[in-house]
């Protein structure tokens, strides 16, 4: 490849051109930066997937995924991994309003008969 600076070509691994010292952009460190917005976006879409049968799980992956996307700078992934939580947050609360439901209509039915 070529130094991005002073246009010498230098060694693919090379993280710091020899010509003219500066730090080299390799195509190593974009794959990961690109790799780790992946990451946030995905964890966000599994949040938000998740938040309806399975809040716990979706809270941990949309806390992951946000720390990446803020990590990779990734408003789409931020996004993503806000709605993740916010319907994990309204799942939850329909379940627990289910099981009270749920609760209830077992302990009248108990003292009805
Ligand atoms: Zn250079």
């Amino acid at each position: 490849m070529f130094c991005t600076y002073c246009g010498v070509e230098i060694n693919d691994e090379a993280v710091v051109c020899p010509h003219c010292g500066c730090p080299v952009k390799s195509n190593f460190s974009l794959q990961q930066n690109k790799k780790t917005e992946n990451n946030g976006e995905t964890l966000g879409i599994v949040a938000i997937v998740t938040a309806l049968f399975c809040p716990i799980a979706s809270w941990i992956c949309g806390a992951i995924g946000l720390d990446f996307a803020k990590k990779a700078d990734n408003k789409h992934a931020k996004t993503l991994n806000i709605i993740g939580l916010s319907v994990a947050s309204g799942g939850f609360v329909i379940e627990v309003i289910v099981c009270i439901v749920f609760f209830i209509v077992v302990f009248l039915g108990m003292y009805s008969t």
